[in-house]
Order: C-alpha cells, then structure tokens, then sequence
C-alpha cells in the first residue's frame, strides 16, 4: 500500500492558535487557526520565511507550548484532555530533532548519556541492556561505539546532528518534529542527514513534521507539503502537485527562487521577487496576510480574508483568485 492509500491520520490539528502577550499588553499572533493532519507513515513538509510561525506551530503540537486555543489529537486522543499517563506516553511516542545540533546536546554530558536522556527519563532500560541500546542507536544512525564516551565538540555538525536524531529515536517514537533540521548544516552534509532520516523512516515506519525554510531540500523528504505564511497556511498539496502546479502567489514566489540545476530552464523561468519583509505578527495586513507583498493582490484581498478551499484534488489553498 502506497503512502497516499494508508490515509490513516496520526496527528490532527485542529483550528491551532498561539498567540504570545509581548510589550505593552499586545497579541502576537505567531500560530493564528491552522488545520491539517499528518497521516500514519508520511512525511508533511511545512515550509515558510522566517518569522512565519512554522517551529511555534511544531512546538505547541509537541506539547512544548501550550495552545491558546484548537486541539491537537494525536491517534484521535485529544492531548489536551490527556490523563498524566497518556501524557507521558504522549511525550514519548512524539520527539523532536532541533535546527543547531550543538546548542541542542548538554556540552558537559558524554554522548552516551545525551543518547540515554529519554531512555533514563521514562525508566525503559538500565545497565547492560541501556548500554546495548546506545550502542545500536550510534550505529542505526552511521556513528560507532567508540563515540559513545566522547563529548558533543569533538564531533562536526553532521555528526551532532546523528547523535540527536539517535537520541530522538531512542524511546521508539512514532512522530518526530524536525525543526529545520539541516539549516545548520553545510551542503554537502545535508542530503546525508535527509537521507538517514528517510531510511529510518521506512525501517520504523516513522511519521515526520519536516519543518524548513529552504523548498529544495523539503521536496525529496515530504510526501505532502504545507506552506504557511504570518501564522496561517495558505497551501497544501501534494509535493510532487505543488512544486508542479503551485496556486497561492507566495508558494509561487517561494518556488521560483529555487535554482534549477539545468541553466535552459533556469533561464525561461521567470523569477518572482518577494518584496519586503513578512509583516509583523502583532499587526497582520486586513484580509489576506500576503496582500502588501502580492503582485495580483485585488481590492477584495484587503476587505475580505480568502476561504481555505480545496481547488483541485487534495490540493488546497487560500486565495482569491480561485474563490467565486
Ligand atoms: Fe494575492 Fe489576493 Fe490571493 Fe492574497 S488573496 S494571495 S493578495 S491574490
């Protein structure tokens, strides 16, 4: 069964909102009503500028912020509504692996220990069989046993960036958040991270929230891709749809500035320059968010904000160029 068929949902995300009271008692509204669900098995990329609310979006689904308002269900359970020990299987089936691998591992603790952290949290495993384990996470993820007694700065990006995705794998999770997980990392080392990640999946059957802001890279790992801007999504497909037929000007915008490697194309493609900077969340634009950056932005887009519509098969976006 293809990863389309088994569209059975592991995280759903209902009308989420986070909003944050910063100076002078006024709301930022960094995740502000997004909805999706991220099936059993796939990998949903959500792409967006920095600034965009993606990682808060990632964090209040890990139950790392609280949301202000909308539910997270995580296998149809409510995690709100949660009991103390659903909770605590909750925070272990659901892990994350950060965007700099060296300020996320503790520089005083042996790797041994970091990989251990969730293993010794929920009380799993203890004495020979933790040091097994430890020693089979360093080699699922391309590391040996001999890095097991060594500290996070002997290592090179790439390599913190495998002991946290070890570390993450340790408590067997079904759902991980990568929070731009490769940004940090040189180029080169980025398709290998991407590619272990991808291998780990089919092996475990792992379900990833694959957040970034670089499109290139989301569109080898994600089967679906979802793209939000100013706290809301605006585009959700397919990933092999959107990146072929993007609707919403700004995922077009975003797609055109990726380079193509064949220079004939690079050339008759037309590149859409974004201007300015995402408005700031404290006082979003009327309407549609995207309207002051928008090239075919109308009159309506200021007085109206665009509905969520499904425009063609599983591809959704919030425009009103499709909306009648
Ligand atoms: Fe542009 Fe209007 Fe569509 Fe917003 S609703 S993306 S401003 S055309």
């Amino acid at each position: 069964m293809s990863k389309e068929d088994n569209r059975e949902a592991l995280v759903k995300v209902n009308h989420l909102k986070k909003h944050f009271t910063v100076k002078n008692n006024r709301l930022l509204k960094a995740v502000d009503g997004v909805s999706f669900e991220i099936y059993k098995g796939e990998t949903l990329g959500l792409v967006g500028e920095s600034g965009c609310g993606k990682s808060t979006c990632g964090r209040t689904i890990m139950g790392i912020y609280q949301p202000t308002d909308g539910t997270v269900e995580f296998e149809g359970k409510d995690v709100g509504r949660m009991g103390k020990r659903q909770k605590k299987d909750f925070f272990r089936h659901v892990q994350m692996i950060f965007q700099d691998p060296y300020a996320s591992l503790n520089p005083r603790m042996l790797v041994s220990n970091i990989i251990a952290e969730g293993i010794d949290i929920h009380g799993l495993l203890s004495g020979s069989e933790r040091e097994e384990r430890i020693y089979e996470l360093l080699s699922l993820v391309g590391l040996n046993k001999e890095h097991a007694n060594r500290f996070p700065h002997e290592f090179s990006g790439g390599q913190r960036q495998r002991i946290g995705i070890a570390r993450a794998l340790a408590v067997n999770p079904k759902f991980i958040v990568c929070d731009e997980p490769i940004s940090a990392l040189d180029v080169s080392v980025q398709a290998q991270v991407v590619n272990l990640l991808q291998d780990l999946q089919k092996q475990y059957g792992l379900t990833y929230l694959f957040i970034a802001h670089d499109l290139s890279m989301v569109r080898y790992i994600s089967d679906r891709v979802a793209v939000m801007y100013l706290g809301s999504l605006v585009e959700t497909a397919q990933s092999d749809e959107l990146y072929g037929n993007p609707l919403h000007p700004y995922t077009q915008a975003l797609l055109s500035a990726i380079p193509i490697p064949d220079p004939k194309t690079q050339n008759e493609r037309q590149r859409i320059v974004l201007e300015g900077e995402v408005p700031s969340p404290i006082d979003p634009p009327s309407g549609c968010a995207f309207r002051t950056r928008c090239a075919k932005a109308m009159d309506i887009c200021a007085a109206e904000t665009p509905m969520w519509k499904e425009v063609k098969e599983r591809h959704f976006t919030a425009c009103h160029l499709y909306n009648e």
